[in-house]
């Protein structure tokens, strides 16, 4: 069975105890050998938010402090933690067009839009892209306070935000999502969502968030009900992944069928279909236009994969 996937593997110590302390992290902040990794958003022919990378040796590229002091960025670099006495921090140089060219002309150097580079990179390098974004997402959705509207500021190198005038913290939330297959002996259960994820023959997992005051089972039982009308029990977990988009955590399961009359909503689902192991088996062998299943990628992939061959 896979038991990880891309954006896990993270190996940077996030510092929870010395990052508590504003002088350590101005202290790390100005070693010559922190290092920082670049993020931007800008207008190409590709929008979103993109990475910095070596497309060639699979590596992120990390630039250092003289970059940032000489530069006069702006934004403050956010602290993602320390590897071998060595401190990593982000960069956000989305309203620099003239840094954002001049890294982007540099030979064996590109800026990738987030999946595309996780789809390049190092399991490890992946797990601590998923965490700078994450993170870069949180911080851009909270520059103001929740409880009074006034401006929130930057504390403990990113790790919180605390509010100008009513002094209240706000921490990174991480929104927890539900993905399972369900099947009923050789039949699995997959949908496809209107909206972006509608594409011809793409079929996948169903999936949705957790909602308030429920466990995971609870969650899976009521998303597959309503997306497909379909009963579930035996939820097992498999495995879960990060996914920054903007700051979910992917959680695999899989689940019996007790019903199969398909009910979906259609408001949400654009269709639900029962597919046959065999049937997802060819479509994950030998890739065809009839049946597109998620990539691997994405955690809905090794889901139906571990189901399809029994892992
Ligand atoms: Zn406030």
């Amino acid at each position: 069975m896979q038991n990880y996937q891309l954006f896990s593997g993270n190996p940077l110590d996030r510092a929870e105890k010395e990052r508590r302390d504003e002088n350590w992290i101005q202290k790390q902040l100005n070693l010559s050998s922190s290092k920082f990794l670049v993020l931007a958003n800008f207008d190409d022919e590709d929008a979103g938010l993109k990475v910095l990378i070596s497309p060639l040796s699979k590596q992120l590229i990390w630039i250092n402090n003289e970059f940032i002091k000489f530069n006069k960025l702006e934004k403050p670099p956010v602290f993602l933690g320390f590897f071998e006495d060595i401190s990593y921090f982000y960069i956000d140089i989305s309203e620099r067009n003239d840094l954002v060219r001049l890294l982007d002309n540099v030979e064996n150097q590109a800026f990738y839009l987030i999946r595309s580079a996780a789809e390049i990179l190092s399991l490890s390098n992946s797990g601590i892209v998923a965490q700078a974004v994450a993170q870069l997402n949180w911080h851009e959705n909270h520059n103001f306070c929740s409880y009074c509207g006034n401006r929130n500021i930057i504390q403990r190198g990113g790790q919180s935000r605390i509010c100008v005038s009513c002094n209240r913290h706000h921490f990174p939330r991480t929104d927890p999502v539900v993905i399972t297959v369900v099947s009923s002996g050789e039949y699995c259960l997959l949908g496809q969502s209107r909206g972006r994820m509608t594409r011809g023959s793409f079929y996948s997992a169903l999936a949705g968030f957790v909602d308030q005051g429920e466990t995971i089972e609870e969650a899976v039982a009521r998303e597959v009900m309503e997306e497909s009308g379909i009963h579930v029990s035996d939820i097992k977990y498999l495995f879960s992944q990060p996914w920054p988009f903007p700051y979910s955590l992917m959680i695999g399961c899989h689940a019996t069928a007790n019903t199969t009359l398909i009910n979906k909503d259609d408001e949400e689902m654009n269709d639900v279909q029962w597919f046959s192991r065999e049937r997802i088996q060819k479509a994950l062998l030998e890739p065809d236009s009839d049946l597109i299943l998620p990539g691997s990628i994405a955690i809905a992939h090794h889901l139906i994969k571990s189901w399809a061959f029994k892992e």
